[in-house]
């Protein structure tokens, strides 16, 4: 069979499957560490890493073999009954994080719903909120994933047009606003306040030095819950273990997913302590696959490659060398560039009719991948295993592409 090129596989996707995607025109087919090949063989760094999924970096050997070794033993077992490893799992997770209790999910998007159902019931068995009246504060821009109920808290309307009628019971308000929150936690009907510590789709907003720790300390005097989104924050990728860390904020409900699993397999959960996790019980919430044999191997090894490797470090250490060099490049299509640790984003200024997405394409050509973002926005997340030599090359392809468009 003669080998397909690159075109041949976009169109067939392109031909059998659904088009909610605009991927960058580039097939990948093997990966290692920081790097990826495509199907012609060519090298590139990876400065996506699957949307901040794959921090310790593209199959990592002590992931995957846990994987293979539970793959051959049972996959699944539903919770139906009990499994051998999710125990194991459970209790390696919650004191990882510092919590009593986790609930398993497998996406994102997962978790998140899992936040809101727990919040509300909490709301109403604890707080005391009248039936069906809670309330959720959300913030403007954010991004939690694609389901009815999380669309409806967003303000993108690539993420909700269309898909009404939405669910009621958020409150929007602007991110990074303290009054704006303040106002809204008077109403006794608020059960939480859900947030990402930085918002990673919306472009890598970094709110400013202590709303997190001022937005907790609120919600705590109003007895609301303190919900922190780290599915894109957390495990290492900011420097810290969890983002709230930068400002020694603890959530009343932890919710992690992508790097949880080192991006080998789809974990997600939820953390909290008893007084609320056990607010849900037997039959109210579920998943078939969450908390399977294989998501809690791979699980466990996954956050033990963060520690062994000590990926936090690496991240904030190379985060600094990332922004001081970006800084540096004297490009009038740079506007600024922002981030903590490995999750740094770009804001690009168009030039002569170029734009992010030219930039990104370019820079494929020169070996580095990464996406736009809102069509001028480019983030730069690379695997947290990436080290200075290897930054430093990258940055250097970085640097030549910025150049051509001089
Ligand atoms: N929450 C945040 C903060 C995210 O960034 C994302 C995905 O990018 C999600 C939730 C959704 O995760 P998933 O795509 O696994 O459903």
């Amino acid at each position: 069979m003669t080998k397909m090129t690159a075109q041949e596989y976009m169109d067939r996707e392109s031909k059998y499957g659904a088009h909610n995607y605009h991927p960058l025109p580039v097939v990948l087919d093997k990966g290692k560490g920081p790097f990826v090949w495509d199907t012609d063989g060519k090298q590139y760094f990876d400065f996506l890493s699957a949307y901040s999924a794959v921090n310790q970096g593209h199959c990592h050997p002590k992931i995957v073999n846990a994987m293979v070794e539970q793959a051959q033993k049972i996959t699944l077992t539903s919770r139906a009954f009990y499994n051998s490893s999710l125990g194991e799992f459970e209790q390696y997770v919650t004191k990882y994080f510092g919590y009593e209790k986790v609930l398993p999910m497998n996406t994102g998007a997962e978790a998140d719903e899992t936040a809101l159902k727990l919040c509300r019931k909490w709301g109403y068995l604890k707080k005391g909120i009248p039936a069906d009246q809670a309330k959720i504060i959300c913030c403007f821009e954010n991004f939690h994933g694609r389901t009815i109920s999380i669309v409806s808290m967003s303000t993108d309307p690539d993420s909700y047009g269309g898909f009404g009628p939405f669910t009621p019971g958020f409150v929007k308000i602007p991110y990074n606003d303290i009054a704006a929150l303040e106002k809204e936690l008077q109403d006794p009907n608020v059960a939480g306040f859900i947030v990402e510590p930085i918002q990673g789709e919306a472009g890598v907003f970094v709110p400013d030095e202590g709303y997190l720790k001022k937005a907790s300390d609120l919600c705590k005097k109003h007895n609301v819950l303190f919900i922190a989104d780290e599915v894109q924050t957390g495990i290492a990728r900011t420097g810290k273990l969890l983002a709230v860390d930068h400002e020694g904020v603890r959530p009343d409900i932890l919710i992690l997913g992508k790097a949880i699993s080192g991006g080998v397999f789809p974990v997600s959960c939820v953390l909290a302590d008893d007084e609320i996790m056990l607010c849900i019980k037997p039959g109210e919430h579920g998943s078939t696959f969450g908390g399977n044999p294989i998501a809690a191997k791979v699980a466990i090894a996954a956050l033990e490659v963060v520690k062994e490797e000590k990926l936090a470090e690496n991240a904030e250490r190379l985060g600094k060398i990332f922004r001081s060099e970006f800084s540096a490049i004297k490009s009038d299509m740079i506007e600024l560039v922002r981030g903590k640790g490995l999750l740094n984003a770009v804001v690009i200024r168009n030039k002569n009719g170029k734009t992010a997405w030219d930039v990104c394409v370019a820079m494929k050509e020169n070996g580095v991948l990464a996406k736009p973002t809102h069509g001028n926005i480019i983030r730069f997340a690379p695997p947290l295993v990436i080290t200075e030599e290897q930054l430093y090359e990258a940055i250097g392809l970085i640097k030549k592409t910025f150049k051509q468009f001089e």
